[in-house]
């Protein structure tokens, strides 16, 4: 019998206590109809948190969460949170404790949206510890920093560890789809710290000879995500391009709704989380899009069930894609960023039936 796959529940703010259930009702479904035991694990985080245990980011919970298998992160509305000492934003805690050096965004058309592009499919691999990141680049302190009153400083890190180990997860990932990586960086500026990053990326392409290498400049990347995304695969770049170019991408297939992210980093855990913020615009109110978390929550089980050798798991994501595909295509099991009738429970439900009629 399989050992279940134990997985963290962890909310975040805003809207995440409205995708976050919906990601996991999905999976509870998917997983009842393959025989995919999970062991689920409610963790605190956020502001739920911070009012129980005076904390947004309770002690324990990295413990918690660095023993299991994976955990959905729901979106964190830091920014909001009050100015007291137990309130601190967990996301360079959780991506720089565990390690979590890459983070995997695919960009898919789902037709009849109403996007931009209807026939995208590509997948951003960011680096997720270094760059301009300020809140992570370095172990202690900031990146960031004022001399005097009329001086900022903004550190980018760029190692070739940290380069070369992403470019890997990126050749990797292009090897199982259309075997094509564009590096994308700033070297013709940026010289060494550019320079280094594509050096490092080159370097391990080549232990990848079945995949077609090319490069793109930052700003001439941008333009050609909006005037031809079609023509890329898998794209690798530093943490800051990455960082605007999937928010640009997910702005061409439906908006931040559509937007899914897997972080991953030595292989010994996944965190599922969603590229959008936590959105208190529109918190509470039923009509969040859940696609990028449950999306999300999809890609950490497929990534699971394929490091750990679980076949339910491979399946259960495969049966999961193809209900949310179903989903998307009718009005009523969409919600209405993505030019639907529905709200968040119809969305999910659609997608859970469609698992069910499999
Ligand atoms: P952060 O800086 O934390 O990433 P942000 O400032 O980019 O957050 P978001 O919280 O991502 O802001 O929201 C940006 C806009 O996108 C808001 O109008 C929000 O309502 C919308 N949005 C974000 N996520 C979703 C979603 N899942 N469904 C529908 N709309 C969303």
């Amino acid at each position: 019998m399989q050992n279940p796959l134990v997985i963290g529940i962890l909310n975040g703010d805003d809207i995440g206590h409205e995708i976050v259930p919906a990601a996991v009702e999905v999976t509870r479904a998917a997983a009842a109809k393959t025989g995919l035991l999970i062991d689920w694990r409610p963790m605190p985080i956020g502001r739920t948190a911070l009012e129980a245990q005076g904390s947004t980011f309770p002690d324990g919970t990295l413990e918690a969460v660095s023993g299991m298998d994976g955990f959905i992160l729901g979106p964190i509305g830091h920014q909001a949170y009050p100015k007291v000492p137990g309130a601190i934003n967990p996301h360079p805690i959780l991506r720089k404790r565990l390690n979590l050096f890459a983070n995997i965004r695919p960009t898919r058309s789902y037709p009849g949206l109403g996007a931009i592009h209807d026939d995208i499919d590509l997948v951003i691999v960011r680096e997720n510890n270094e760059g301009f990141q300020p809140d992570r680049n370095v172990v202690a302190g900031s990146g960031e920093f004022r001399p005097t009153d009329d001086v900022t400083i903004s550190v980018r890190v760029i190692t070739r560890l940290g380069s070369a180990r992403v470019a890997r997860v990126a050749l990797e990932i292009a090897r199982q789809r259309r075997k094509r990586l564009t590096l994308v960086h700033k070297d013709t500026v940026f010289k060494l710290g550019c320079g280094m990053f594509v050096e490092e990326c080159r370097r391990v392409a080549r232990e990848f000879p079945d995949v077609a290498v090319d490069e793109v400049i930052v700003d001439t990347m941008a333009m050609r995500l909006v005037r031809d995304p079609q023509t890329f695969d898998v794209v690798v770049t530093t943490n800051m391009f990455g960082d605007i170019l999937t928010d640009e991408a997910a702005g061409l297939v439906g908006g931040l709704g559509m937007a899914p992210g897997l972080c991953i980093g030595d292989g010994s855990l996944a965190m599922a989380q969603a590229t959008h913020g936590s959105a208190p615009d529109i918190a509470g109110k039923g009509i969040a899009n859940p696609y990028a978390m449950i999306e999300s929550t999809r890609m950490m089980i497929e990534w699971l069930g394929h490091n750990r050798g679980v076949e339910q798991a491979v399946k259960a994501a495969a049966l999961m894609e193809g209900a949310i595909t179903a989903a998307l295509a009718d009005p009523a099991t969409r919600t209405r960023d993505i030019k639907g009738s529905g709200n968040t429970r119809d969305m999910t439900r659609g997608i859970v039936a469609a698992i069910e009629a499999a």
